[in-house]
């Protein structure tokens, strides 16, 4: 096991492109850390840099105290796991298995032994003289992951390692790889470009975008305090509700958009803060969870357009004027299309950005 740190670690590829820029942060031993930002931001290059298959332009990569910048990735004790991993085909588990410890030259006995453990953590023991083409998706994907495994390495590299499989089995590995890491408590990072994924996985997330790192924090702070108006948009399915308007205040604080006022509460948390941003323009972000149905006639009032029911709550997208809405209301509800009704913005989970930048205000 090992503490990582990386240190301003920059890559620019040779045609100049700023792929990475200036990441810096620490992964705890035993700790599991989800990488997660949109395609192209950066993610994969910074993993194979973790990982030693792309050279660092700049900045100090450490493993477990030493500076591993020019230490070859076969010398680094790591055990990366890719989104198209390959089995060998003519190969038994077994022997896919032990493959990369044979290279190594381990013992015989001790291929077996750490064969017998992956199989068993993985479930695969009954599977071990089966060929990959008679497994599952599943079993294949246990069978790459148990290649990593084997290796008993000091920290584990996954790079979207779920996104070849289909929802339901999705769930069931990612499930399956917080069992793992509970059990073996290897340092992990772990890529994905899913915020579920992310979400549900990671102790601790750095969000990426365009290179750069936007926040790193626990699932629920990235939640309930996105850094800028990226996170907020990037995390939360239906994505946060952003309103730009000027702020006033006149019994109450009010959002002055050209649709309409939207009536924004008391907003006791931080009210010196906000009052430098009286008559300017703003952010507001409303999770749609935060937005519900209200008899209140001072209220924000909304056309529902399309109501979007997935089970155990109901989508209800809004339009006031030209701004699209959603709400998350519970089935009991009962709203329907074409109607309009009154909606309450619960003013303590008020999220404020600037416009310019995007950062968040409070
Ligand atoms: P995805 O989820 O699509 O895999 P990513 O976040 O992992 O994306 P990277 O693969 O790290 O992103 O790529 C980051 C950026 O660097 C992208 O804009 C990509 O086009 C660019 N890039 C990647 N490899 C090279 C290369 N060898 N030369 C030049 N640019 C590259």
């Amino acid at each position: 096991m090992a503490t990582v740190r990386l240190n301003r670690v920059r890559k620019i590829y040779p045609n100049g492109h700023v792929a990475v820029d200036d990441a810096s942060f620490d992964i705890a031993e035993g700790e599991l850390l989800v990488l997660v930002g949109p395609s192209g931001c950066g993610k994969t290059t910074l993993l194979r840099m973790i990982a030693g298959l792309e050279t660092i332009s700049s900045g100090t990569l450490s493993i477990g105290g030493q500076v591993v910048n020019d230490v070859a990735p076969k010398d680094r004790d790591i055990a990366m796991v890719f989104q198209n991993y390959a089995l060998y085909p003519h190969m038994t588990v077994a022997e896919n298995l032990g493959f990369g410890l044979r290279l190594r030259g381990k013992k015989p006995d001790d291929i077996e032994r750490r064969v017998r453990d992956a199989a068993r953590l993985l479930e695969l023991e009954n599977r071990l003289d089966a060929v990959p083409a008679a497994l599952s998706g599943g079993q294949r994907q246990r069978v790459a992951l148990g290649r990593a495994l084997v290796r008993e390495p000091k920290v584990f590299l996954l790079d979207e390692p779920l996104s070849n499989l289909d929802a339901k089995l999705r769930l069931s590995m990612r499930v399956e790889i917080a069992r793992l890491h509970r059990q073996l408590g290897t340092t992990t990072i772990y890529v994905t470009h899913d915020q579920v994924e992310a979400m549900t996985l990671g102790q601790r997330i750095v969000v990426l975008d365009g290179g750069k790192i936007q926040q790193i924090d626990t699932p629920m702070n990235l939640y309930d305090k996105p850094a800028n108006l990226f996170v907020a948009g990037f995390l939360g399915s239906p994505a946060m509700n952003l309103l730009r308007g000027t702020l006033q205040q006149q019994d109450g604080w009010h959002l002055v958009m050209p649709n309409g006022t939207v009536p924004l509460g008391t907003l006791d948390t931080n009210p010196t803060t906000l009052a430098q941003w009286l008559g300017r323009q703003i952010v507001v972000g409303v999770r749609p969870e935060d937005l519900q149905p209200t008899s209140h006639a001072t209220a924000l009032s909304a056309d529902v357009e399309v109501v979007e029911p997935i089970g155990n709550e109901v989508f209800l997208n809004l339009r006031f004027g030209d701004q699209a809405l959603v709400s998350r209301v519970a089935p009991s509800q009962h709203v329907t299309p074409g109607s309009q009704l009154s909606f309450h913005i619960d003013s303590d989970r008020i999220h404020f950005f600037d416009p310019e930048g995007g950062a968040r205000i409070i």
